[in-house]
């Protein structure tokens, strides 16, 4: 079995490779859910949709979210009712049919866990999705905004609604000590051959996943077994604040500074070619270092991808 430590585009691309290797029903995605957010009533997983709208070949290819064949018109109407005030969170109509049926369901007393899985064997997929956890934990983002120093704002209202173009002083997970791993996340990480780290946001995604109590430490217990894929190529992200924040929270701004903070975890880390020259600064921080052509740009880089990243758990494995 394989386990995969998600967050949203990145891993959700590391498994859409991962299943072109291995048997579906042999992987289990443990998702990041701090960037869960309660918008007009409906509870939102931006991380566990990502996952399943692109594994199920959904996924809207115009903006990286939500559903194919999009439509927007109760957005639309949202707007008018409320002069603009509302609606700056975009949610598609077909896509709010998800968040109806979540929320619908939470509120009937069923555990995210459960519901996730519902979703995703609406959409056909084998594999096992599992948030993080089944109770609340929200990434707070402290901020220096316009007006106020030391804001603290939630996490889609700094990335959606600032855009992340604010720096980041801080991040809180609010919940976080009192939170549970959902039912079968110890247990997966525990049975695992191999235990996948996805190049996902090592702050605000793969963070919130390493500190639900438990997890962590049942992730260290496995580390010979454990493989990460940096999410910082040459300094930066592909996409979104992953680079800046590494910085702006005192991180190295580089593949080096993702080992510094996974080497507890993961004795394997591959690095993208255009880091070879970090290799040697990467064995340093006490990981081995796997060179690879990392950018998941279509089906078969992701599939090659997974392939190398499952080879280099073995031990003896390709290095
Ligand atoms: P979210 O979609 O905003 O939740 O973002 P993620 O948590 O997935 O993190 C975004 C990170 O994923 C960025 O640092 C990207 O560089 C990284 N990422 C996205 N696609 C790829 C890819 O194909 N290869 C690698 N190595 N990293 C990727
Ligand atoms: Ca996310």
């Amino acid at each position: 079995m394989i386990v995969a430590l998600a967050g949203g585009v990145g891993a959700a691309r590391m498994l859409s490779g991962l299943v072109e290797v291995v048997p579906p029903e042999d992987i289990t995605a443990v998702v990041n859910t701090g960037d869960d957010t309660v918008m007009h009533g409906l509870r939102i997983s931006p991380d566990l949709d990502t996952v399943t709208y692109t594994l199920s070949g959904m996924i809207n290819p115009e903006t990286g979210w939500g559903l194919r064949g999009e439509t927007w018109s109760a957005m639309t109407e949202l707007r008018q009712y409320s002069g603009g005030r509302l609606g700056w969170f975009n949610l598609g109509d077909r896509d709010l049919g998800t968040h109806l049926y979540r929320t619908s369901r939470l509120s009937e007393g069923a555990p995210l866990s459960q519901v996730t899985a519902e979703i995703a064997a609406r959409w056909g997929l084998g594999l096992q999705i599992l948030p993080m956890s089944d109770d609340r934990v929200e990434t707070r983002i402290v901020i220096d905004d316009a007006t106020v120093a030391g804001r603290e704002v939630s996490f889609q209202e700094y990335f959606v609604g600032a855009r992340h173009e604010v720096p980041v002083r801080a991040i809180r997970l609010a919940g976080i000590d009192t939170a549970s791993p959902a039912p079968g996340v110890l247990e997966a990480i525990a049975a695992a051959h191999t235990v996948v780290i996805c190049p996902s946001n090592p702050v605000v995604s793969i963070g919130p996943v390493l500190s639900v109590p438990g997890v962590g430490p049942a992730v260290s217990a496995r580390r010979s077994h454990v493989v990460a894929v940096s999410p910082i190529i040459a300094g930066r992200a592909l996409k979104g604040p992953a680079d800046r924040m590494l910085a702006e929270l005192g991180h190295d701004r580089s593949v080096v500074g993702v080992a510094r903070m996974w080497a507890p975890f993961a004795a394997t880390m591959v690095i993208d070619d255009a880091d070879r020259h970090l290799a040697g600064a990467v064995e340093a921080e006490g990981m081995r270092a796997v060179v690879a052509p990392t950018v998941m740009s279509g089906p078969e880089e992701a599939a090659a991808l997974a392939h190398m990243v499952l080879g280099a758990a073995a031990p003896g494995g390709a290095a």
